[in-house]
């Protein structure tokens, strides 16, 4: 590779928003084979909205979001914040929480007002022996069928209710990863969100392969069982828990409205959040390389 030829790429890919850390990782991408995308904030736009609210009997729906919405009120988590939001437009006043606890991957612990709140995902549930009904079951899996994160809120430890956030896809995706696919890539979606919800986000932007309910080194590891199939792998993420998948991808890839752990360790970080920017990067990386040969 001559250093000319490897600088002209680099400034070419820096006019279309593609940031490689240095020319190594230009030369580097071209070999790519496996894309492995982070759901939140990189196929959606990460800006989930707060959209339904199901209280169990004898809870009144307001009290239960004033709850849930004090405890979220701890947590810097898209969803909480849309619970917040979603909360404060349907005119329910927040109450002060103390003692938080964060449950990473998983939800929230707070006490408000002298009552224990515990919201999450049913595995959060489970690890605190709290019993989910059948009727609530079924409410929360017809939620997600329809691609949405359902948030299970405890109230003093019985299963008070629970609240639906929905995220939409960023208008390119799709195509950017049809035309991934064309090129002879395999896409594969990972994300620490539910395999109903995942399965349907996955199906709209056309990516058959899903890894759901990962936890962030559970990223890591999918990755490194790719690598020792023989595949040369590309990691796109935005958030702290795609950092160590962002690491141990041949290529890492960073949203550039990301946050900042994940910008710190990848190669190459993306200031268009468009998807279409990861066959631009592999793209020149392979016209860079073949005029070089
Ligand atoms: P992702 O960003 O891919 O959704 P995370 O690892 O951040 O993955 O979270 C996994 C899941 O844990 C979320 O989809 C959500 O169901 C649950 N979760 C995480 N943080 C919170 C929170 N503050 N409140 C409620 N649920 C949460
Ligand atoms: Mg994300």
């Amino acid at each position: 590779a001559t250093p000319t030829s490897i600088m002209a790429g680099s400034g070419r890919a820096a006019e279309l928003g593609i940031l490689f850390k240095g020319g190594e990782h230009l030369e580097k991408t071209q070999a790519v084979d496996t894309v492995v995308l982070d759901k939140t904030g990189t196929v959606t736009e990460g800006k989930p909205r707060l959209t339904d609210v199901a209280a169990a009997s004898g809870m009144p729906e307001k009290e239960l979001l004033q709850l849930l919405s004090a405890a979220e009120s701890a947590s810097e988590h898209p969803i909480a914040e849309a619970i917040v939001a979603g909360a404060q437009l349907q005119g329910a006043e927040p109450l002060k929480a103390d003692r938080f606890e964060a449950f990473p991957g998983f939800g929230i612990y707070a006490m408000v007002e002298g009552r224990e709140v515990l919201a999450g995902t049913r595995r959060l549930m489970a690890q605190h022996g709290i019993a989910i009904a059948k009727a609530q079951l079924d409410e929360m899996e017809r939620l997600e069928e329809q691609g949405k994160t359902v948030v299970l809120a405890a109230i003093d430890r019985k299963l008070a209710g629970m609240a639906a956030v929905a995220d939409t896809l960023k208008e390119t995706s799709r195509e950017a990863i049809a035309r991934l696919q064309a090129m002879g890539i395999e896409v594969i979606m990972a994300t620490g969100d539910n395999e109903r919800a995942a399965r349907t986000i996955a199906a709209e932007a056309g990516i058959r392969e899903v890894r759901a309910e990962m936890l962030p080194e559970g990223k890591a590891l999918e990755i490194k069982k790719l690598q020792e199939q023989g595949k040369k792998v590309a990691m796109v993420g935005d958030g702290i828990n795609d950092a160590p998948a962002l690491a141990t991808a041949d290529i890492g890839m960073a949203i550039g409205t990301g946050t900042g752990v994940a910008i710190e360790t990848a190669d190459i970080t993306l200031m268009r959040g468009d998807l279409n920017s990861i066959a631009d990067a592999i793209g020149m990386s392979r016209k860079t390389m073949s005029n070089i040969r």
